[in-house]
């Protein structure tokens, strides 16, 4: 018996790295196409097609959140929303193999006054993960985060945003890990997953919901609905994204009408629309994201590179 569990343990952290891997390798194939004049429909496009033909499946649909926007913006169908001179744009990418999950992002600058920015995204997501040992409390990381981005510059961390502990078919599992001081936090232990993922703003370093979204998550109630396209929705998920976020364009190409067959089932509390995350117009926002594992010789990182 102890022995299938051993080998089962084995096979959830090899799912956990191929999954690390497939978007290790998206995001070096996306990056080029992140340019000035670029479609963020195609940026979303070429990341999800990259994710599958890399033998992933999507942990959720691609994120490019520009500006002030610090995170859940996914185009819509027909998005024709471009890259301008001067952006900061953030690519959030998520795959999954058997529902364990790789999550991570990157930002590409357009404006070089910003640089320093982007590095102190980078730098206190790295500066966090070297700190995620077993036994490390997570107000510790919060207080890591925190001050590497204020030693950057005149930024600051985003509050409500954080890194977050990931289980099978879970993006956000109960453990979070804060970019900002608290006051308690919990014990990190070995063997956990996290997405680190830390966001740097020239804002007010909190963000608020605009009042509409793109992506989509089915809730753990069962409401009864009666029209077909509901209905059908409402199989494709249990079928195809299971209790993973999925975009409206994946359902556009499923539904004719979707767009009021996804209103009820926001209405009826079926589904939850995440909205988009946004600081203060005209401010810059910067993120970095990588999944790790803890283990007592150190954070492994699933979502770069491996050289074999
Ligand atoms: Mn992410
Ligand atoms: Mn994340």
């Amino acid at each position: 018996m102890s022995r299938k569990k051993s080998s089962s343990k084995e096979d959830k952290f090899e799912k956990y790295r191929k999954a690390g891997q497939v978007v290790a390798k998206t995001k070096e194939y996306v990056r080029p196409f992140v340019r000035i004049g670029a479609k963020l429909l195609d940026i979303c496009e070429k990341t999800e097609q990259s994710v599958i033909k890399e033998g992933g499946k999507l942990a959720f649909p691609c994120n490019v959140s520009i500006n002030h926007i610090a995170a859940h913006y996914s185009s819509p169908p027909g998005d024709k929303t471009v890259i301008k001179e001067g952006d900061i744009v953030k690519v959030d990418i998520g795959a999954h193999v058997d529902g364990f999950i790789a999550d991570s992002a990157f930002t590409v600058n357009f404006d070089p006054d910003f640089d320093k920015l982007v590095d102190a995204a980078v730098a206190s997501c790295h500066a966090a993960i070297e700190a995620m040992l077993p036994g490390t409390n997570t107000k510790d990381i919060g207080k890591i985060v925190e001050s590497t981005i204020k030693s950057k510059g005149k930024f600051k961390p985003i509050k409500e945003l954080s890194g977050h502990i990931l289980e099978e078919y879970a993006l956000h599992g109960p453990k979070t890990i804060p970019n900002v001081r608290i006051p308690y936090g919990t014990k990190i232990e070995e063997g956990e997953v996290y997405a680190i993922e830390t966001f740097s703003s020239t804002g007010t370093g909190s963000v608020h919901d605009l009042p509409y979204g793109y992506i989509y998550r089915l809730l753990p109630v069962r409401t009864p609905v009666r029209s077909k396209g509901a209905r059908k929705i409402i199989s494709a998920v249990l079928k195809e994204y299971k209790t993973l976020p999925f975009s409206e364009r994946w359902i556009a190409k499923q539904v004719k009408a979707y767009k009021v067959a996804l209103n009820e089932l926001i209405t009826k509390g079926v589904f939850h629309r995440y909205k988009i995350l946004s600081d203060k117009k005209g401010c810059k926002v910067a993120q970095a994201e990588e999944t790790m594992i803890v283990t007592k010789d150190g954070p492994k990182i699933t979502t770069s590179i491996e050289s074999d």
